[in-house]
């Protein structure tokens, strides 16, 4: 067969023997909330799992299904997958990815939370509590060491059963297999704790009993933590030593995972460079003979080419890209990469969900879990359609409509489209952001959607030429009251972050909210941004990837690169500044601005700007920060002024995006929004 003309690597077959991967595109396992919603869940995620099969990716690995009633992350009301009952649940999945592409494989991902597990009776090697649980759990005695191989291998033959093409078996994070293996969680003094032989013997246990349930002839994938980003974890001849021992044990593929939940690195938001852990699989692949699964960070195909072609694995995983995107494999394969919507690793509709409890989504992609619900289903007539202002809400309105089939024009006053994402990709550590607008900038012209650049709408100048006109017009910055906030030294972000005005040494920042944060990462920060170099951010963060210490980390410590330049991040609320932030990303921003040694007030009352800097109250004192630069982030008010005038005067009119709601300029909420508006025209 001819090699593949624009991805010779990532679109070679994988051989495993009895069966046959079509390409080296996995989408890796990500929980979606939909596991535990029972009947109409299974219906819910065979829709959005066929997407996927159909879009051409490889193999799919589903989100951790638990074995038994112990291992479930959170307490479900169906409960774990260990009865023939649940079967014509999981079957209606894998019969709707086989559907949807034959040659696609599905495998189910058996996950045992141990320490992490909200069940009732959470069970561990020892009785020591993870810091992200605080239930303590039991010690397992050598019945539930006993009856936990059993539940695995009945969970994988009833996997098998259900038509899966394979499982997974997850020994990294924090869960339970992984817990086994670190002297700090496992101080057991019988066969299963003490030596590291020991400690390898439950996990290995795991692999052989499933192994033995499903026969020869069926995937069964382990994934290790071939890094654990903590000082205390495994040593790179343990890691190897474990690699050699499952690839011994009858595992088909090695799957490699780079952190424990609880660790303090960042390992898959959008301050990590592209595919930073590549290496460590290529590491441990040149000691194994078994296929090899990287991750992490791998969110274009010709990122995922490279890390092939430098022989770094055998096939990628690519989660987050998957709910982005669910045609990434066939883009990819017919030339057409530009037209992918990439994954911007934000967190905030996939990961921060899964955390808070919320059905995932994607924030580029409201589509993704909602697949039986929202559709982008061809227009009955085409109507006119005016769309003003192309911040992420109008784009992701005017791209909708004209897909569907509608006359859309697009009238933008500045002269780019984007929006706020203008602002976001110029934070070092969020230059994914050009991605979306790069998106957007193809499907304009894909759809035929008219753009009129620099073209204020006034509502006399719009005409009545519109079947309907929807304003997303945005906000402008909120100017509070504080005596001397006309002083000179007083700017706006946007100034502040396009570079119009000169930030001074000494830098007050009014607002700590989402926009303070990354002003202060910009302002604060010297030298090239962590996310376009992996040596800079194995630097900032501590990790040795070449001389892999224990974990990656041990005994390395953080070098940051500074500003020259003083800075205060000042709040009036009392609570701690960061507060509010996104659960899984919100520490990194925290720990980042702490280790340049940003300063970080909360309950602060502004009496004045002046040219001797700030004054401010704290807990009854007055302070004067001697700045000589004050940046306001103070938040956003919407611009309903057009909505009002057009709305006055016609039907047809829509407020959408930050124009709607100020409070929530939340790029998630916008694409949500244009979205369902379009998929009614
Ligand atoms: P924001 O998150 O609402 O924060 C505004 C800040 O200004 C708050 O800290 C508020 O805290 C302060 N403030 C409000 N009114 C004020 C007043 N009259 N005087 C002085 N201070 C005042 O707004 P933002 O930072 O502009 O961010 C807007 C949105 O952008 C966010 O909601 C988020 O969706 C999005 N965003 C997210 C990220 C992210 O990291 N995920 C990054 C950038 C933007 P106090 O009242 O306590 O002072
Ligand atoms: Fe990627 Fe953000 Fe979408 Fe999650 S929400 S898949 S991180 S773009």
């Amino acid at each position: 067969m001819a090699p593949h003309p624009h991805y010779p690597h990532l679109f070679s077959p994988l051989d495993l023997g009895f069966t046959q991967l079509r390409n080296r595109i996995l989408m890796g396992s990500m929980h979606t909330g939909l596991e535990e919603m029972g009947p109409e869940g299974f219906e819910r995620m065979a829709a959005y799992y066929a997407e996927r099969a159909a879009g051409g990716v490889g193999m799919i690995i589903t989100g951790g299904t638990a074995p038994n009633r112990a291992s479930e992350l959170a307490a479900t009301p169906y409960g774990p997958f260990d009865s023939e009952e649940q079967v014509p649940w999981h079957r209606q999945v894998t019969d709707a990815v086989h559907a949807a592409a034959p040659d696609c494989h599905i495998c189910l991902q058996i996950l045992h939370a141990g320490p992490l597990a909200r069940s009732e009776d959470p069970v561990a090697p020892s009785a020591i509590a993870s810091p992200l649980n605080p239930r303590v759990p039991r010690e397992m005695t050598e019945d539930d060491i006993e009856q936990t191989l059993a539940d695995f291998a009945r969970c994988a033959r009833l996997a098998k059963a259900a038509g899966y093409d394979g499982v997974e078996i997850i020994g990294s994070a924090g869960y339970l297999l992984s817990t086994f293996l670190l002297e700090k969680t496992n101080q057991r003094g019988d066969r299963w704790g003490g030596s590291y032989e020991n400690r390898m013997r439950f996990p290995l246990a795991v692999l052989r009993r499933v192994r033995e349930a499903v026969g020869d002839d069926f995937i069964v994938i382990y994934r290790i933590a071939a890094m654990e980003m903590m000082a205390d974890g495994s040593s790179w001849e343990e890691v190897v030593q474990l690699g050699k021992a499952v690839e011994a044990a009858g595992a088909t593929i090695m799957s490699t995972h780079f952190v424990w939940h609880q660790a303090q690195v960042p390992t898959i938001s959008t301050r990590v460079p592209r595919a930073a852990f590549a290496s460590v699989t290529g590491r441990l692949r040149r000691e194994l003979s078994i296929p090899l699964i990287t991750s992490n960070r791998i969110n274009m195909p010709d990122v995922a080419e490279r890390v092939l072609a430098d022989g770094l694995a055998d096939i990628t995983s690519m989660g987050r890209p998957m709910l982005a995107d669910p045609e990434f494999a066939r883009k990819a394969d017919e030339g057409r990469a530009d037209e992918i919507n990439t994954c911007i690793a934000c967190n905030q509709a996939c990961l921060d969900h899964a955390f808070r409890g919320k059905i995932v989504s994607c924030l580029v992609n409201p589509r993704a879990c909602h697949e039986t619900e929202l559709n982008y289903t061809p227009a009955a007539s085409a109507r006119r359609i005016a769309v003003v202002g192309a911040g992420p809400a109008g784009l992701a309105c005017a791209v909708t409509a004209a897909q569907r089939g509608h006359a859309v024009t697009l009238f933008e006053a500045s002269g780019e489209i984007g929006g706020h994402f203008n602002l976001a990709l110029r934070i070092p550590g969020k230059e994914e952001f050009a991605e979306t607008i790069r998106y957007y900038r193809r499907m304009i012209e894909l759809h035929g959607v008219e753009l009129r650049l620099n073209t204020a709408v006034a509502p006399e100048s719009l005409g009545d030429d519109w079947d309907e006109v929807v304003v997303a017009t945005g906000v402008h910055a909120r100017t509070p009251a504080i005596p001397g906030i006309d002083h000179p030294m007083v700017m706006g972000y946007r100034e502040a972050i396009m570079g119009t005005r000169e930030v001074g040494r000494c830098v007050a920042i009014i607002g700590a909210g989402g926009i303070g944060f990354d002003v202060a990462e910009l302002v604060s920060h010297a030298g090239p941004s962590a996310a376009l170099d992996i040596d800079v951010f194995a630097r900032e963060w501590g990790i040795d990837f070449a001389g892999h210490p224990r974990g990656g980390v041990a005994g390395v410590q953080p070098v940051v690169e500074r500003a020259d330049r003083e800075v205060f991040l000042l709040q009036r609320k009392p609570t701690k500044v960061g507060k509010g932030l996104a659960p899984t990303t919100g520490w990194t921003h925290k720990l980042a601005l702490k280790r340049r040694g940003v300063h970080m007030l909360a309950g602060c009352e502004y009496l004045g700007i002046d040219d001797g800097g700030i004054t401010i109250r704290r807990d009854d004192a007055v302070q004067r920060l001697p700045v000589d630069t004050v940046i306001v982030c103070a938040g956003q008010e919407s611009t309903r002024d057009l909505y009002d005038a057009l709305a006055a005067r016609r039907e047809g009119v829509h407020l959408i995006g930050g124009a709607d709601l100020a409070v929530e300029i939340d790029a998630k909420r916008a694409i949500d929004q244009g979205c369902r508006l379009a998929a009614g025209f």
